[in-house]
């Protein structure tokens, strides 16, 4: 089934870089207390702020932006060798209260209607699934979204977004290692803006949830070490 796209179009959007490829597509959440207060936010020339998508609790898709214009959801951060996601990237808003207004699941219906516009995405731009990332990925010394709640692995078995499932074998924690495998994801704790405790806490919020504290444990580098070695290259 294809995913029904209303438009509901926000000013806040300026033209990407000429030649600018499409190159990852960014989830996050609203972190509102409502949806009707979130889209008004991301409507509002005020506020600076939009997407390109808005997927709500019972999964209807508002298009906010087009895919041709540079929409500001990302802000500073850093994936790969990219520093602008604005620039190269597609931005996806779940209507959710975050960490704020109460932490919790994300409804099925919410995840299947963003998981039939990222079929629809990741075709249109011939984009691999490790082209998705989570907005804390990119900015983990500021951003949490969309969270250790986010089902990666539900996205990961419908080819939208790598998620290797190996655990990976407890090994003893070497911080310059953990470096080194983290940059080889994509992370970026080399930049001192970003560090290595907020990168770690990124990777395990979306690769090892049951524990999110920034601390290099053996299961941690265990897993790190696995998701390291079935990240594809870049
Ligand atoms: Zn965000």
């Amino acid at each position: 089934m294809r995913a029904t796209v209303r438009d509901h179009p926000s000013p806040n959007h300026g033209p990407r870089p000429p030649g600018a490829a499409i190159r990852f597509v960014v989830l996050h959440y609203t972190g509102m207390a409502s949806g009707a207060a979130a889209l008004a936010r991301l409507r509002d020339p005020a506020s600076g702020v939009s997407a390109h998508y808005l997927v709500d609790e019972g999964g209807d898709i508002l298009r906010l932006v087009p895919e041709t214009r540079r929409a500001w959801h990302a802000g500073r951060g850093a994936w790969r060798d990219c520093h602008d996601l604005n620039d190269h990237g597609i931005g996806i808003e779940l209507v959710h209260p975050g960490h704020d207004f109460g932490y919790r699941p994300f409804p099925d219906a919410q995840i299947d209607a963003l998981c039939r516009l990222l079929e629809g995405l990741l075709a249109r731009h011939r984009l691999p699934p490790e082209a998705v990332i989570a907005h804390g990925d990119l900015a983990p010394h500021r951003k949490r979204d969309p969270g250790e709640f986010f089902p990666w692995t539900t996205l990961a078995r419908r080819g939208l977004a790598f998620h290797p499932r190996d655990p990976g074998r407890p090994l003893p924690p070497d911080p310059l290692a953990a470096r080194a495998l983290l940059l080889r994801i994509g992370y970026r704790p080399d930049l001192p803006e970003i560090g290595l405790v907020p990168a770690l806490r990124a990777f395990q919020r979306r690769f090892r949830p049951e524990r999110v504290d920034g601390i290099l444990d053996a299961a941690t580098m265990g897993r790190l070490a696995a998701v390291a070695a079935a990240a594809p290259p870049w």
